[in-house]
């Protein structure tokens, strides 16, 4: 297989965790006789510092020719006290909305190794979470009607049927594609616009027979997650839901370094980049932790690529470096080896 792929490495560690990212990538390509070529582009700090805006439009025509975007991180305190419109954070939305990007996945993984980052207790975690959280990421209430007076502010939480039918067959499919659980998280007993997404959940969940479905309020759910997390596999919920409880899902993990995300358009096409930010306390030092990022790639094999044997081969390499006690020093505990961004990826890749 040919592919294209972009790199927005961005700022702070982004650069480090790419190089590792593409590294990665160029091994899965030899092992399986694939052909990825790539093209790096500038958005957030670095855009800012080059051509004086955040997102230039060379970085986002880039992007929309490839086959997949792998972006780093953006944004640090040099940036910091600009005005709102050329904050580095402004690229990301850029980005998403320019691609069309309505779906975004957050994996909340805790590997069995990494078990003591955990701030759950032994007994509600088991051997592990893998949890799939599916947010959508174009509307709802970050993008309804907003206004404020003097001593009055609103916003305005609005659905169509065609906005949550995209992202609830995103959730079917991916549950089809997982343990065949799919949890629709709402606020169906307050609010008009979860009684909607509730009512085209029931609609459409006759299409995918193969998949059992549960709803639950957002409170409860985020007391679940919690209380016992592997009640969940895939959870399915709108914008702000998901933003919460993807955040919380991942804390439940102990370990920022270690989590991908995907923002998905509507034809599979697709921006892979770890959760985490920037990092600039730790930026170009050889300390960031890559494995957020290879995750990521392999996130882009599977779901923009369709390649789930090579997507599986990388998390497997994952899990072997791990098994043989490598840890970078932000997972690093006692007895273990810990290791550079670079000899990690490097680990990773001999793993394939
Ligand atoms: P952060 O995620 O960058 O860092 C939080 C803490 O986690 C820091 O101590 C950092 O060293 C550590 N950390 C993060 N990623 C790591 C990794 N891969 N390996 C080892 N340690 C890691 O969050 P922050 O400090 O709140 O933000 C720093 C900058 O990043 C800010 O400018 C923020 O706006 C930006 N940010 C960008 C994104 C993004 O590009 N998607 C997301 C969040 C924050």
């Amino acid at each position: 297989m040919k592919k294209h792929i972009a790199l927005v490495p961005g700022d702070g560690i982004g650069p480090d965790i790419v190089r590792e990212g593409v590294k990665v990538l160029s091994a899965v390509a030899e092992k399986f006789s694939h052909e990825f070529t790539t093209s790096s582009y500038a958005a957030g700090g670095v855009a800012l510092d080059s051509v004086g805006i955040p997102l230039p439009e060379a970085t986002l025509d880039g992007c929309k020719q490839s086959d997949g975007v792998l972006l780093g991180a953006v944004g640090g305190p040099k940036w910091d006290t600009l005005p709102s419109h050329l904050r580095p954070e402004k690229a990301l939305l850029g980005l998403r909305g320019g691609m069309g990007l309505f779906c975004n996945l957050r994996p909340a993984i805790l590997y069995k190794q990494l078990s003591d980052a955990c701030p759950l207790k032994k007994e509600i975690i088991g051997d592990g979470l893998d949890i799939m959280v599916v947010r959508e990421l174009t509307g709802g209430i970050y993008f309804g009607e907003r206004g404020r007076t003097e001593d009055r502010a609103y916003d305005t939480m609005a659905y169509t049927v065609a906005e949550i039918e995209r992202i609830v067959r995103k959730g079917f499919e991916i549950a089809q594609k997982r343990s065949r659980r799919l949890c629709s998280v709402d606020k169906a007993n307050i609010l008009n616009s979860s009684q909607l997404w509730r009512e085209v959940v029931q609609r459409v969940q006759s299409d995918y027979p193969d998949v059992e479905v549960s709803h639950m309020y957002v409170d409860n759910a985020a007391m679940q997650l919690v209380r016992n997390p592997r009640q969940f596999d895939v959870v399915v919920t709108s914008n702000m839901f998901g933003d919460i409880l993807s955040d919380e899902a991942s804390q439940i993990t102990g370990s920022i370094g270690m989590l991908p995300s995907a923002s998905l358009a509507e034809d599979g096409f697709g921006m892979y980049e770890p959760i985490h930010g920037s990092a600039p306390d730790i930026a170009g030092k050889d300390l960031a932790n890559p494995i957020a990022t290879i995750l990521s790639v392999a996130m882009m094999l599977r779901y923009s690529f369709s390649l789930s044997e090579e997507a599986d081969a990388i998390e497997r390499a994952v899990n072997s470096v791990l098994d043989d006690g490598y840890r970078t020093a932000d997972i690093y505990t006692d007895g273990m080896k810990k290791v550079g961004t670079s000899e990690m990826g490097s680990l990773i890749a001999r793993a394939l």
